[in-house]
């Protein structure tokens, strides 16, 4: 790797353990794995992993593979199954080869169980959950061993047959390692490696009535796939221990090593999928893919773009650090990409009417730019004519300094269009403005007064004649606490975290492409919703606002 090469990269500490690797010809080729278990839909956090594990792959030329860490059949769904393979190609990573399942190897884990079995190193238990608690002991008080803990290979490898027939009922026994039930570390005081569980499973059937626990299989699924670097989050620090002992004790060459780093956390939301899942099952967001949910496919449909993600992935950085991330952050990363990128539109959310009286002729078309300053994004066709929307809060009888907006007696410009001048308004019987009625200066599109009169104020707008009626789903954060994650849903939940408006679009904007935002002028960045738009009833998320707004 040239100097070069090395500098524009992230750097972190997983990247310098792989590039002592490399050096040390420990390894000659990196391997990684994004190891999702499909219980539910990718996260913001999983975009985390997967930017790590894909982009060590991609700048170190080596390898990620996609594995299902699937061993909880229960819980998993082929849906998750395929929204996570969806989700990984979105971001823009591919992975090595098939997608792979850890039930790929579940014959494999069980000829290893049948090795530790006959090392001694493995023993069917028959204490009854409460009893297995008790036994384990404390953090503080060591444990007890169990009366089956000191059985023949011959009686275990006989049992262990009997339960993958099929002839014990769940929890009525399990296979647990024979490691030391005095350890610091829990996970080391005889874990269970497999247990009876009657499910189908969404990859394998009905073909097994056993399955094994996760630390068994993910050391193993590792080794099997020759995966160099084994990278989780920090909760599994201790786990390590049993995930390097099975790896010890069973005849199998490949020598993965695990290192954690710390999972993000992001301020306002939640990554736990069981939490996510409960607020979509109890009907508090429509879907896993809600615009406000903090999963791949909420963001996607609330407008953000793969590269704002994986920006936001690398800006967040890896430690082993335990923090909270500010929303802010994020944000940041999609309205810089946006306010690059995104073409410009009008949209009124609180429309007004304004009538133009020496207007007079026919519907005009204006030419309007995509972009303030990239001519390459063209321009688009803008009817004008005599009655035009504004929204509500851009005229006031009287105004202030501050106030740059229209006033009576004052001139504005229309964005793209023309001065106008407020001459007088009418109101309904509780004072509110329903019609504004202006002149405008002819001789002002796309120029300043000629006499030089200075307009400071802009405003958008829509003709009314051709605005089309849309719906404007504006979000704010989902949860009213920064950190939710020990709270009941229902306590943390922000009550008004979907507001939706009725307003108008121009008309362009009926053939808006699906969850890719406009920025709608001095309104915010907005995109088609790809589930409720149509022409006839477009419906709009607000995907960020044009300015911080937390
Ligand atoms: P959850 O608690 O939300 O269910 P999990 O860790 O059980 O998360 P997995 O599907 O097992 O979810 O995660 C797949 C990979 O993504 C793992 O390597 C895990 O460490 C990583 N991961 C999950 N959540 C985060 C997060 N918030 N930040 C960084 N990495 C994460
Ligand atoms: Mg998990």
């Amino acid at each position: 790797m040239s100097d070069l090469e090395k500098e524009v990269r992230p750097s972190n500490f997983i990247r310098n353990i792989i590039d002592t690797d490399l050096e040390s010809g420990k390894h000659t080729q990196v391997q990684t794995r994004f190891p999702p278990e499909p219980n539910g839909y990718l996260h913001i956090g999983h975009a985390k992993s997967i930017c790590l594990n894909f982009g060590i792959a991609q700048d170190y030329k080596g390898l990620c593979n996609l594995r299902f860490d699937d061993t909880n059949p229960e819980k998993e769904d082929i849906d998750f199954v395929n929204s996570i393979q969806e989700d990984v190609k979105w971001l823009g990573f591919e992975w090595a080869g098939e997608v792979r399942y850890s039930s790929n190897y579940f014959d494999a884990l069980y000829g290893y169980a049948i090795e530790l079995i006959n090392k001694g190193l493995a023993y069917v238990d028959f204490l009854s959950p409460d009893e297995m608690r008790e036994y384990r002991g404390t953090l503080t008080e060591p444990g007890k061993e169990s009366p089956y803990r000191n059985t023949t290979p011959e009686e275990n490898l006989a049992l262990f047959e009997k339960m993958k027939n099929g002839e014990f009922k769940e929890g009525e026994c399990c296979l647990r390692a024979k490691i030391d039930m005095a350890s610091s570390f829990m996970v080391m005081r005889d874990p269970v490696i497999y247990r009876v569980k009657f499910a189908h499973h969404h990859q394998t059937g009905d073909k097994w009535c056993i399955y094994p626990m996760y630390d068994f299989t993910h050391c193993i699924s590792d080794a099997i796939e020759n995966i160099t670097h084994s990278l989780c989050t920090l909760e599994f620090q201790d786990n390590r221990r049993l995930y390097d002992w099975v790896l010890d004790n069973i005849s199998i060459e490949a020598r993965p090593h695990q290192y954690e780093f710390s999972r993000l956390n992001l301020e306002y939301t939640m990554m736990s999928k069981r939490k996510l899942s409960a607020l979509v099952t109890e009907g508090h967001v429509d879907g896993w893919d809600d615009p406000r949910m903090p999963t791949i496919a909420g963001l996607r449909r609330r407008g953000y773009t793969p590269g704002s993600i994986v920006e936001f992935c690398k800006r967040i950085g890896v430690t082993k650090m335990e923090n909270m991330v500010e929303m802010p952050m994020l944000e940041a990363c999609i309205r810089e990409d946006l306010n690059e990128n995104a073409p410009r539109a009008m949209a009124v959310l609180d429309p007004i009417k304004l009538v133009i009286e020496n207007f007079d002729g026919d519907t005009e078309i204006l030419n309007v730019k995509n972009h303030p300053n990239k001519e390459e994004m063209g321009t688009r066709e803008m009817p004008f004519g005599r009655e035009i929307l504004i929204d509500a809060a851009d005229f006031r009888e009287e105004g202030n300094k501050k106030y740059k907006r229209l006033v009576l007696g004052k001139e504005v410009r229309l964005r793209g269009a023309y001065v106008i001048k407020a001459e007088r308004c009418d109101k309904d019987a509780d004072g509110n403005v329903t019609t504004i009625y202006c002149t405008y200066d002819k001789e002002t599109l796309g120029k300043n007064p000629s006499d030089g009169r200075k307009v400071k104020g802009v405003i958008h707008w829509v003709a009314a004649e051709t605005a089309v009626a849309a719906e404007f789903r504006v979000y704010n954060k989902l949860f009213n606490v920064a950190n939710p994650n020990g709270l009941e849903l229902t306590e943390a939940l922000n009550p008004e975290s979907l507001v939706v408006k009725h307003g108008v679009i121009e008309p362009s904007l009926v053939n808006a492409e699906a969850s890719k935002a406009y920025q709608f002028e001095r309104e915010g960045y907005y995109c088609a919703d790809s589930k409720d738009f149509t022409k006839d009833k477009p419906v709009f998320n607000l995907t960020v606002a044009l300015r911080e707004s937390f």
